[in-house]
């Protein structure tokens, strides 16, 4: 029995075979050697030559734990380190590096529980999926804020270095710390830990800031971690990948004065799925806090929640929630009491929260309204009509008529409107008519799914209104009044590739594909031109270059300007006369977009080359979600509520109604613009980086798939990262501040050498002349820097 041929892998272009990774891996596997051959299944595995064949430049393995014998082609072999892998922290140490000896390497710590391994100035950050709270004591996270040697390599030397960086002024004003990793890596939870380890050192100490009764006098940082558990119950939702999945983009922004004291923050949120609220996928869930809300009932400290809480409890556990699918895994969903204890905590009083939750409630049973159709162009809700168990509905199934009565009963309560309004929205379009002095309103009956979908509309405008609305409520409450400098942690939804996959995952795989863009560009093109620049030795590094996909996707004939122009233009563009017209934008000289190859697909549908793997992109729905067309009329019922709160949740609410001439922006643009002001912000800041991989698709403890790894690995460039750093220095500082802090050399030369001074009012040329003698001294002496050990000599003429 043996492997499927080496032979038969093919390397990806720039990083799998790497022609200049260090000697190691050209030379020739000889006789007794540990080497990685590659299988299909199960990716690099370790084996020991046991033949060679020079005349067919072949080798005959056997693998690692087991008897297989395989033969493969000599080219095709990658040599193994020497040096135990597990006990390397530090991913440039690795000799030789290339993809099997850094899988391998990542491999054996995980298996140590060793979930962390810088690479570079990188930290790769494996999911543990097992609690390992042990290594977020405050012990800890004192012992890395001390810089307690032989530490082991974490996340928290990434927010030490940025917060090093911001009170001792070392880098730019502002730092940023950029987390990414496909759904389930751990982005989201490394950021929480980051939050608290960066609260816990910043003002460890400070009594609380009491500037309004409202919270009782909670300390800022704990109210900045309590927006934490709101943002999770609305904004997140278990999915098939991960049962805690966030469903919007966060941008968290702390904001310090220049002691390092943290006065406050400021939260911006991207894109929440808000079609989640009425539609659900095979296997995905209803956002957290619908299930908080109905999980009240089981609760044993029921007693200790005030009536409104219990209200609701009564309400959820008598009706049936059509938009509220089962879910099987209740834990992941988090504890009311959790969210409103950090609700209490940021400032919402007792009264807001009962509204909050009423527009809760009043979401559910919208979604309980059920439609009959009564002719082609007209439909009714189906309490008012007589035969109420002939609904035709796609998806919706037949339910007893007092239910829908309810629903649009209790809604409207709820909402503060007349049932008699809302229904007549939900049930008629208004069309407006004539010039700007002359204009006559009519109003025409709608189908039935034109009624579903404005009832789904309703919905998902009042779902996101209200978490803007929370997040807004948080910002205000977390604002400083002034600061000095910041520290930015960017939680950004990973890459995703579904069976169907529509507008939010081409918006949410668009982000990913600049933040990489952006980061080839700033991290990696930067240290090569740094290094040239500073006349050191370097051998360029192909880096993987994503320009082509990015420019198919948001470039002048690109993917949105496309969608876009069909919104603006009004087109009523069938799904395959679009596709074909998107297929048409396919260069020659790349391969970014292409048609789907396999016939069996009925949708039209076009695939995206994306730098993490390919993406089949459904064109059904695609311009509906990119108009993003919300009725006015749906607007104008909620503005004129008798609810307060309603009110004010829409009172700013001025969309709708784009002046004439100007067109209302799609959501591709807002997206587009919302990102290129990210970006553009932290372009002023020094960017940390955080890569998180998940050791298994299935958010297994223990189990790690060496397979699925090299995939993420590969995606994120995390190779040519180790690479370039491994040619590189680990340390970088400017003359300057070098001088200040090993200034005893330079007294140590003066006293050797009759040399006069300090070196300190010098110009930059001396002080570097300066400062290499002192090295010479201490190369002389030997005294060991704790440098790579296969690090060519260090040039003498510059640091
Ligand atoms: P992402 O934000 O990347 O989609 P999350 O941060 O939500 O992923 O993590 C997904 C799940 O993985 C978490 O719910 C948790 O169960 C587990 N997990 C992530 N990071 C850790 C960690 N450091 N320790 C233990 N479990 C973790
Ligand atoms: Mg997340």
């Amino acid at each position: 029995k043996t492997v499927k041929s080496p032979t038969q892998h093919q390397p990806s272009k720039s990083i799998s075979v790497i022609p200049d990774a260090g000697a190691g891996d050209r030379v020739r596997p000889c006789k007794g050697q540990a080497v990685y051959v590659y299988d299909a299944e199960k990716s690099w595995r370790e084996a020991i030559v046991l033949d060679e064949d020079h005349a067919h430049n072949m080798v005959t393995v056997k693998l690692e734990d087991t008897e297989q014998i395989a033969s493969c082609c000599a080219g095709h072999v990658l040599l193994c380190s020497k040096a135990p892998l597990e006990d390397v922290n530090n991913l440039t140490h690795i000799t030789p590096v290339h993809e099997a000896s850094v899988l391998s390497c990542l491999h054996k710590r995980f298996a140590q529980g060793r979930y962390y391994t810088n690479a570079g100035s990188t930290v790769v950050a494996v999911n543990p999926f097992t609690d390992v709270s042990h290594l977020y004591s405050r012990e800890q996270i004192h012992a890395y804020h001390s810089r307690q040697q032989d530490l082991p390599p974490h996340i928290y030397p990434v927010a030490e270095a940025a917060y090093t960086s911001l009170v001792r002024e070392l880098g730019k004003v502002n730092q940023s710390i950029i987390i990414s990793g496909e759904s389930g890596a751990g982005k989201t939870v490394s950021a929480k830990h980051l939050l608290r380890y960066l609260t816990v050192v910043s003002n460890p100490a400070a009594e609380p800031r009491v500037d309004s009764s409202d919270h009782r006098g909670v300390k800022i940082e704990q109210r900045i971690l309590d927006s934490n558990p709101i943002l999770e119950a609305f904004g997140n939702a278990a999915t098939p990948r991960n049962n805690n999945s966030s469903r919007f983009g966060k941008f968290i922004e702390l904001q310090f004065l220049r002691s390092g004291h943290i006065q406050g923050g400021s939260i911006e949120t991207y894109l929440l799925e808000k079609t989640r609220v009425m539609h659900q996928g095979q296997g995905e869930n209803n956002f957290h806090v619908f299930y908080q809300m109905t999980g009240l009932k089981d609760c044993s400290e029921e007693e200790e929640f005030p009536d409104w809480v219990k209200g609701i409890q009564a309400e959820v556990s008598d009706v049936s929630f059509t938009c509220v699918p089962h879910n099987q895994d209740c834990s992941a969903n988090g504890d009311i009491t959790e969210t409103l204890d950090a609700m209490i905590d940021i400032g919402l009083s007792q009264d807001m929260q009962e509204q909050v939750f009423q527009v809760l409630m009043a979401v559910l049973h919208l979604g309980n309204l059920r439609f009959v159709q009564v002719n082609d162009d007209s439909s009714d809700l189906e309490a008012s009509f007589n035969s109420s168990f002939e609904s035709q509905g796609l998806d919706d199934s037949v339910v007893e008529v007092s239910v829908c009565e309810r629903a649009l009963e209790r809604s409207c309560q709820l909402l503060g409107i007349e049932p008699s309004c809302l229904k007549h929205t939900l049930l008629h379009r208004s069309l407006q008519a004539g010039t700007r002095n002359r204009q006559s309103v009519f109003v025409k009956p709608i189908g039935i799914q034109e009624a579903r979908s404005r009832r789904d509309c309703l919905a998902m405008l009042l779902y996101s209104r209200l978490f803007e609305w929370l997040v807004g409520f948080i910002n205000m409450q977390i604002k400083a009044d002034s600061f000095d400098n910041t520290i930015g942690l960017l939680d950004i939804y990973g890459f995703e590739a579904f069976a169907t996959n529509s507008l939010e995952q081409l918006c949410i795989n668009y982000a990913n594909e600049r933040l990489q863009q952006y980061y080839v560009a700033q991290f990696l093109e930067n240290l090569q031109k740094e290094y040239t620049e500073e006349c050191l030795q370097w051998v360029p590094v192909a880096c993987m270059d994503n320009r082509p996909c990015v420019n198919i996707l948001d470039g002048r004939a690109s993917i949105f300007s496309l969608l876009n122009e069909e919104v603006y233009l009004n087109r009523k563009s069938d799904a395959e006369a679009l596709k074909d017209r998107l297929l048409q934008l396919c260069g020659h000289s790349h391969n970014a977009l292409r048609p789907v190859r396999r016939s069996a697909v009925t949708q039209p549908s076009f695939v995206v080359q994306h730098y993490a793997g390919e993406v089949q992109y459904c064109v059904e729905g695609l311009i509906t979600k990119n108009k993003d067309d919300i009725p006015s009329d749906l607007v104008s019922l909620l503005t004129a509520s008798d609810n307060g709160f309603v009110n004010q949740l829409f009172a700013s609410y001025a969309e709708p109604e784009s002046p004439a001439g100007r067109k209302k922006k799609t959501v591709l643009t807002k997206f587009k613009s919302s990102l290129d002001e990210l970006l553009s912000s932290m372009g002023e800041s020094d960017i940390h980086y955080i890569r998180c991989l998940k050791p298994n698709n299935t958010s297994t403890s223990g189990l790690f798939q060496p397979g699925y790894v090299l995939q993420q690995l590969k995606a994120c460039g995390a190779i040519e990262t180790v690479n370039i750093c491994r040619r590189g220095y680990p340390a970088r500082m400017p003359y300057s501040e070098f001088q200040q802090r090993y200034n005893v050399l330079l007294r140590l030369r003066s006293a050797g050498t009759g040399c006069h001074g300090d070196g300190l009012g010098q110009d930059e040329g001396e002080q570097k002349e300066n400062i290499c003698d002192p090295l010479d001294l201490l190369l002389r002496q030997q005294l060991e820097f704790p440098a790579s050990p296969k690090r060519t000599p260090t040039p003498r003429k510059r640091l």
